[in-house]
Formats: structure tokens, C-alpha cells, sequence
């Protein structure tokens, strides 16, 4: 009988609401996550007695800050930080920065929350963090951005360090971003300690694998839920949102195993080409001249260029990889995959479908890889750059990318063994918030009331 914690859910939910308002995300992510959770507290009612939930769903701190700097034009601009310390229960806090227009603090904290989940299910020692800026990066110069990262940094410096917190990428950041924020750590605590940030260039700290990290990890990941139905990337038709560097890695590694890739987008709209795209053009314009995806058609007439994002999954497809960012598939997105014959969806974005679209794929009998355990690679990696960091030691691109094939491996078969354990055989939502929560729960009742 699952009353009381059923009850117990409703209340935590209702405090959520009421203690952060307006934070929709966030609210969305506390949903997903504490509902899924009704098996485990009915059969460990441990959890509720030591009140794990009311401690879970509040971060430790949420830190914000003003981040003053001067444009081209010599203007003054001042933008707002966040770093949320979510649960340092298991790690070291451990997250990505974020730098997008549309951070505030409830899509620091929905990021914080999944984050503490996610890095559990590692199997790392890492806790959960997030952070970033309300900055937008699109149409800054190389300039700007240096001295915006060096702000940024000057404030979150007092925050973070190897062993306190260590900050990752997330959208808008990425190997430049964390080279200058880097050097200005190191400027200011007159210490190379490398530890502080991951995600770093290979010749000052970082790990080989680490930027194909969560795009090959999502791919590995819905291998294993294909494999075990009997199916696999080969002859399969796949659409990636996105084309950062989740989207662009998925893609590689997707074509590797014998996909034909055949649409991914940016902001603005998407590509398709029936004959499969081709990621080096994509990479360039993205990558190196950073300008946008619609460039594509021009140089390949083959494909067709649509402005807007939710047409991409009105697409045909065996396999659907969502990694461009929160919310971008909706019930109406969802049923339309459903109705064009989807085997599999990979969440390579943090939270890429609404509660509603869940519903939909779940009902569906859809393979669906939830974006804590289907995205976890990049963040894993991460925590082994941090472990090579403290040997002060290097392993090579095959050593970290088996430790990242054998993670993915792992976290799907604790998934599935949550998932069955709990009586929601298949249904890895419900099995990777079990099998994530369970760890923070237990150390947190043996670390006592903190
Ligand atoms: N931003 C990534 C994530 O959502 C990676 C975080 C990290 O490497 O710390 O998991």
C-alpha cells in the first residue's frame, strides 16, 4: 500500500511550489523525479522517517552574482551569475556551466537536481551542482568573452576548488570558455590546480575523450536498450536535435555504428538530407566559423533548410536524439515520432521532453533512455578527468573511452535492475531516479542531519 508515501510525494511537491515560485522547470524536474520515487519509499520507509525528501529537493546554497564587464563599444554591461551547491552528499559538488539568455534560477536548480541524480548513478564519487549566466554568448567576440569569463570567474572563485566544487561546460561553454576561466582561477589562487574545472584543453589538465564523452555515452547508452530488443544503430534512420557538442558526437558515433543521420538543427531550425547529413560541414559552421546551420544548404542542395525547431520531429526516424536543450519535445512532437514508427529516444539534452511527452513514449512502448542516465557520459568522464588530475597522470583516448563504454553498460543495467526491483519492469525513468536516489539517500542518513 503506497498511501502514505503517495501523500508524503504531494506534500514535498506542494512545498516545492510554494517555496520556489514561478520556477516551472524546476518544479517539473522535483515532479519527474520525487513521483517516480512512491515504490522505493513504500518499501523503505527509512527514507521518509529520516526525511530525506524535504532535504533533497532544497539545494545547500544557491549562490548569485552581479558579473560587471565592458563590451566592444566600451559600454558597461552587467549580467547575473548562479552556482547551485545541490548535494554534496556523495562528491565534491560537480556540474556544468550554463551560458544562455534564458538562465535563471529555476533552470539552475531543475539542472542542479537532475545533476545530483545523474552523477550517483556514475557510480563516481562527484555530488551535484550547476551553474552560469544569463549571458549570451551569440555575437560576442572573442574579446567579450574573455573578459566576460574573467568576471564570471573573479566572483566564482570563492566558491569552488578541486575538492569543494568543480565546475564543468553546459550549453555556451565550452573548451574556450573553460581555457579562460581556467587562467583566471590560476591567476587568482597562484596555484595550477588543475582539479578546479573539467572539460580542459589536453595540454593543460584535460582528458582525452572528455569532448566526445556525452554524445559517444548516449550513443553506447541506447545501443544497450536497442541490443536488448534485438535491434541495433545499423541501416537505422536517426534525428539529432542540436549541433553543439552532445549533438555533433552522437552523430559521429551513431554513423560509426552504421546510422544514417538525417537531420540536426540549431536555435534557429533544422537540416534534412534523406541521404544523411554530413557532420564535417556541420562541424565547420558551427565550430569554426559559428555561424548558422541553415549556412548547410548552400553547400550541400541535397537537403532542405526549416526555420523553426519543432518540425524535426515530424521526421520519419528509428531513433530520436534529443540534445539541444530543455522542454524541446512536447506531446504534440512526441506523438507524431510515435505515429512515424520511433524504436528509441536518447535524451542527450538535460530534460529534452515534458512530463507529458514521457507519458506519450512510455505508453507507446517506446525504448526511452531518460537524460540522467542516456547523457550521464559526458560527466562521468569528467570525474575521471578530475581522478587523472590527482595522479597527475594521463590515460590514453582508448583507456578513458572503455571506462565510459563499460559506465554507460553499467548505469543502463542499474536502470533496468531498479526498474524491475521496484515493479516498473522496462520503464528507466522510473528505474534510473531509483537507482541514482538510493546512494545520496543512504549516505545522506549516514552522514546524519546535515
Ligand atoms: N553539463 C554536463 C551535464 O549536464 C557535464 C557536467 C560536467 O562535466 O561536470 O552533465
Amino acid at each position: 500500500n503506497d498511501v502514505a508515501a503517495r501523500e508524503y510525494v504531494q506534500g514535498i511537491y506542494e512545498t516545492v511550489v510554494k517555496r520556489n515560485p514561478n520556477e516551472t522547470e524546476f518544479h517539473q524536474a522535483v515532479k519527474e523525479i520525487i513521483e517516480s520515487l512512491i515504490p522505493v519509499l513504500t518499501k523503505q520507509p527509512k527514507y521518509m522517517k529520516h526525511g530525506i525528501l524535504e532535504r533533497i529537493v532544497e539545494p545547500e546554497r544557491l549562490i548569485t552574482f552581479r558579473v560587471p564587464w565592458v563590451n566592444d563599444q566600451g559600454i558597461t554591461q552587467v549580467n547575473r551569475g548562479f552556482r547551485v551547491q545541490f548535494n554534496g552528499a556523495i562528491g565534491p559538488y560537480k556540474g556544468g556551466l550554463r551560458f544562455h539568455p534564458s538562465v535563471n534560477a529555476s533552470i539552475i536548480k531543475f539542472l542542479g537536481f537532475e545533476q545530483t541524480l545523474k552523477n550517483s548513478l556514475t557510480g563516481q564519487p562527484i555530488g551535484g551542482g550547476k551553474g552560469g549566466s544569463d549571458f549570451d554568448p551569440k555575437g560576442k567576440s572573442d574579446n567579450e568573452i574573455m573578459r566576460f569569463t574573467q568576471s564570471f570567474m573573479t566572483e566564482l572563485y570563492k566558491y569552488i576548488g578541486p575538492d569543494t566544487d568543480v565546475p564543468a561546460g553546459d550549453i555556451g561553454v565550452g573548451a574556450r570558455e573553460i581555457g579562460y576561466m581556467f587562467g583566471q582561477y590560476k591567476r587568482i589562487s597562484g596555484a595550477h590546480e588543475s582539479g578546479v574545472l573539467t572539460g580542459k584543453g589536453i595540454i593543460y589538465g584535460g582528458s582525452l575523450g572528455r569532448t566526445e564523452a556525452t554524445g559517444y555515452g548516449c550513443v553506447y547508452f541506447v545501443n544497450e536498450m536497442l541490443n536488448s530488443k534485438g535491434l541495433s544503430f545499423e541501416g537505422s534512420t536517426v534525428v539529432v536535435s542540436g549541433s553543439g557538442n552532445v549533438a555533433t558526437y552522437s552523430i559521429e558515433k551513431a554513423i560509426q555504428l552504421g546510422a544514417k543521420v538525417v537531420a540536426c538543427s540549431d536555435s534557429n531550425g533544422y537540416i534534412h538530407d534523406k541521404n544523411g547529413i554530413c557532420l564535417e560541414t556541420v562541424r565547420r559552421l558551427k565550430e569554426v566559423e559559428r555561424t548558422r546551420i541553415s549556412e548547410y544548404v548552400k553547400e550541400h542542395p541535397s537537403a532542405t533548410y526549416h526555420e523553426g525547431c519543432n518540425g524535426i520531429w515530424s521526421i520519419p526516424c528509428d531513433i530520436a536524439l534529443p540534445s539541444a536543450t530543455q522542454n524541446e519535445i512536447d506531446e504534440e512532437s512526441a506523438r507524431l515520432l510515435v505515429s512515424n514508427g520511433v524504436k528509441a529516444i536518447g535524451e542527450g539534452a538535460n530534460m529534452p521532453s515534458t512530463l507529458e511527452a514521457i507519458d506519450v513514449f512510455l505508453q507507446a512502448g517506446v525504448l526511452f533512455g531518460p537524460a540522467k542516465a542516456a547523457n550521464a557520459g559526458g560527466v562521468a568522464v569528467s570525474a575521471l578527468e578530475m581522478s587523472q588530475n590527482s595522479m597527475r597522470y594521463s590515460w590514453s583516448f582508448h583507456e578513458v573511452d572503455d571506462k565510459l563504454h563499460a559506465i554507460m553498460k553499467n548505469i543502463y543495467r542499474s536502470a533496468v535492475q531498479a526498474a524491475e526491483e521496484y515493479g516498473h519492469p522496462g520503464n528507466l525513468v522510473v528505474g534510473a531516479n531509483i537507482a541514482g536516489f538510493t546512494k545520496v539517500a543512504d549516505a545522506m542518513i549516514a552522514q546524519g542531519v546535515v
